[in-house]
């Protein structure tokens, strides 16, 4: 017999509950009582929606944050949040931060947000130092017990393991963090005590470093861990996933636990080693429903590996998705305006914990207990694999067809650089935005109305144009020297361009949480890429008629799409990139035609592609820049390519930084006193660098000192001749108030700037 269970649900709920519930309760329209109860009901909803399975995650729901809880599990809340009001709004205080202006207390400083492994989820870092204490605070988990054996299912606790657990702080101190191994075991001793008091049997331990590069000393903390925790009750299923074990298989085989839980989706082909190296009391969990991913799982195919695995593991098998359905939407029900073909191919959490029901069933009962099912699967998978709607015979063709030469300018940058100014004429530290200005509410009414059907298409376009005439035209009053048009028909910088391709289709519901209250909806991207038409084109040429300063043409780069869109597994991303690119080359061609002199592919999403283990980033970088290179090199050499990336460490990137080999590159550097330029500095980088001098996350309006003064910083590293003065980032998030006096000020900076040349 096999076991089925689940190692968490998303919580954000169905239609975003919780995110509405929070807002609510942070902008003091509704109390603690009245959040916790919109928590409750969300994880009884998600216990009932599980209640078929053996075993149900419990302590997988947050408020905000599973980093963050364990923090308060540990005792380990940074200290800074800790004076005044409750327990929750201290929580709340260290998850967002807390400006001067909120209150009369002093401002407090949100704990720092980083990604969570290789997904767009970002966790809050714990923050320790050589004198970090631990102190267990297990209410959390023990009222969430409570209430989930209430509910009559089997509850297993779930809890960030020790060493991933420091291994994702940061030391405030420069200390070792591993030297707190031995203060924090005892905390999660006694955890695991009071949890199996409580009547826990089984407790999920979370280690998903064991999917990573480890040293000795983290390896050896690993081990040092398991030996110390180890015990009959409650039982340990050590879970590790987004990838393969490798040269930690053996220790995660070994170590002293009841199970151990491996993603069999990415880590597939270590299965069998697991299965030889596994001693034969323990228990192994097969994530095998891919947790990363919206597809249909092929169950037949599955059953056909997996059967005879069954057979040899009888009831030490336990079978799972392959992570915490945390990065999928929560259902598919909820999508009745969803193309239907494709819809067929889909499955988002509920789905897939019926799909792992399916797939006990077939193991434990025989398939024929489930044939109706399995025969349904089977003829999705196969509508899948045929669909004209996948696959395009020309889009395969033109990818195939694709030569060395494509990816290639026709001259080195010294001599594009050379022709380019001839033909713009910039002024010495040109200035420039990075595409977006405010997206006001007038805007987003526009587009309400046009979606709703509430206004026609050309009243629509008429209205964007009209933003358009003013994005133009307060650029012009301002004298920056390189426009844009501003971006007001974009809803979002991926799904305006997913919208707008063959390939892509769109949730409505498809929520994924990225951090806190925040949610990302990824366009579908289902199969071979094609541009129909052009995109940007007509609204650039509309905006260059208006001045005669040169218009930025923007698009969003193919390695961004791909990062931030859900994409198709039936090939590798390498290939789905090639297409996008593809895309995206047609774009910046008729653009140029156009007569656009200067065109903006982004690639904020660059760095979010990178794999997990470092062995593996150059076969990344490697496509990655090969597709924008692909997607911007065709074009004649007097036209002006840009890349924009946000906030991002490019000290380990560098080398394929210099080798997208974009004209001129703006980065997000104001916070960073320039630091960030450091490296291109010792790199030598040739190219031209916009580095943002105005902050555009704040309020603030930075002063023409301030923003000269951080240039005079960046000359410091960067010759004079190739620097950019520009924002950090796009302005859609803020408003004209706020933008006009700050982009007048960086215009003067400018001009400081050049008469002190
Ligand atoms: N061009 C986009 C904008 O200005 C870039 C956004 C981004 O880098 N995230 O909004
Ligand atoms: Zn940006």
């Amino acid at each position: 017999m096999a076991t089925q269970h689940n190692l968490g649900f998303p919580r954000i709920g169905g239609k975003r509950e919780l995110k509405f519930a929070l807002e609510d309760f942070w902008h003091g329209k509704s109390d603690a009582a009245e959040l916790q109860n919109t928590a409750l009901t969300l994880r009884q909803q998600n216990w009932q929606t599980q209640a078929t399975l053996d075993w149900v995650p419990v302590g997988d729901f947050s408020l905000y944050d599973q980093v963050l809880d364990m923090s308060h599990t540990l005792g380990n809340l940074p200290e800074r949040g800790q004076h005044g009001g409750s327990e929750l709004d201290q929580y709340f205080r260290i998850a967002r931060g807390r400006s001067a202006h909120d209150s009369d207390c002093h401002c407090v400083a949100a704990g720092e947000m980083t990604k969570w492994f290789d997904t767009n989820y970002h966790y809050i870092v714990p923050e320790v130092s050589a004198d970090t204490e631990f102190s267990l605070n297990s209410e959390r988990l023990l009222t969430q017990f409570t209430e989930a054996q209430q509910q009559g299912v089997h509850a297993k606790p779930v809890v960030i393991g020790p060493v991933t657990y420091l291994w994702l702080a940061k030391s405030k101190d420069s200390s070792n963090r591993l030297n707190l191994l031995d203060k924090l075991l005892p905390v999660y001793r006694q955890l695991l005590d009071e949890l199996a008091s409580a009547g826990a049997e089984w407790v999920q331990i979370d280690e998903p470093v064991l999917v990573t590069e480890l040293d000795d000393a983290w390896r050896s903390a690993i081990e040092r861990s398991y030996h110390t925790l180890k015990s009959e009750r409650p039982k340990l299923l050590l879970t590790t996933y987004f990838g393969t074990l490798e040269q930690n298989l053996r220790l995660a085989c070994e170590l002293p636990v009841a199970g151990l839980h491996i993603d069999a989706v990415r880590g597939h082909s270590e299965v069998c080693k697991v299965i030889d190296w596994l001693p034969s009391h323990k228990v192994l969990s097969l994530g095998v429903i891919d947790g990363r991913n919206i597809w249909k799982t092929d169950l037949n195919r599955l059953l056909d590996w997996l059967e005879p695995v069954a057979e040899q593991l009888k009831e030490r098998l336990w079978l799972a998705p392959s992570c915490s359905l945390l990065h999928v939407p929560v259902c598919l029900e909820s999508e009745p305006t969803l193309d239907a073909e494709v819809k067929n191919w889909l499955a988002f959490a509920r789905q897939k914990l019926t799909e792992l029901n399916t797939l006990a069933s077939a193991i434990n009962q025989g398939r024929a207990s489930v044939a109706e099912q399995l025969a349904e699967n089977r003829l999705a998978i196969e509508s899948r694999s045929h669909s004209t709607r996948v696959h395009n015979a020309a889009v395969e063709q033109s990818v195939a067809a694709i030569g060395e030469s494509d990816g290639q300018r026709q001259s080195s940058f010294a001599e594009r650089a050379k022709l380019q100014a001839d033909a713009l004429q910039l002024p010495s530290f040109p200035t420039t935005t990075i595409g977006s200005f405010p997206q006001t509410p007038e805007i987003r009414a526009a587009r309400r109305a046009f979606n709703q059907q509430q206004l026609s298409a050309e009243e629509y376009e008429a209205r964007m144009q009209a933003e358009i005439w003013r994005a133009v035209k307060e650029q012009e009053e301002l004298g920056l020297d390189v426009l844009v048009h501003g971006e007001a028909e974009r809803n979002d910088m991926v799904e305006y361009f997913g919208e707008q391709l063959e390939g892509f289709v769109f949730s409505r519901f498809g929520w994924v949480q990225s951090y806190g209250s925040r949610c990302v909806k990824p366009p579908i991207l289902f199969g071979d890429v094609r541009r129909p038409k052009p995109i940007t084109v007509d609204w650039a040429r509309y905006a260059q008629s208006l001045t005669n300063k040169p218009m930025k043409g923007m698009l969003t780069g193919p390695v961004t799409i791909l990062n931030w869109s859900f994409v198709r597994d039936d090939q590798p991303r390498s290939q789905t990139c090639r297409q996008l690119a593809l895309a995206i080359r047609d774009e910046v061609q008729d653009l140029e035609k156009a007569g656009i002199k200067i065109i903006q592919i982004d690639e904020a999403a660059l760095r979010e592609g990178l794999p997990l283990r470092k062995s593996q980033w150059q076969h990344y970088l490697n496509w990655a820049v090969d597709a924008f290179r692909l997607s911007a090199n065709g074009v004649d050499d007097k036209t002006q390519i840009h890349t924009h990336m946000c906030y991002s460490e490019f000290n380990d990137i560098i080398e394929a930084i210099a080798q997208m080999d974009a004209d001129v590159i703006t980065i997000e550097t104001s916070r960073s006193d320039m630091e960030l330029l450091d490296v291109f500095d010792e790199f030598e980088y040739p190219n031209q660098i916009g580095p943002g001098v105005y902050d555009i996350h704040s309020p603030n309006i930075p002063t023409v000192e301030q923003m000269a003064q951080l240039m005079n910083q960046a000359k410091a590293r960067i010759p004079a001749e190739r620097l950019w003065v520009n924002p950090d980032c796009g302005l859609k998030t803020r408003q004209w108030q706020e933008v006009l006096p700050a982009l007048k000020n960086m215009v003067d900076a400018a001009k400081e700037l050049r008469a002190a040349l």
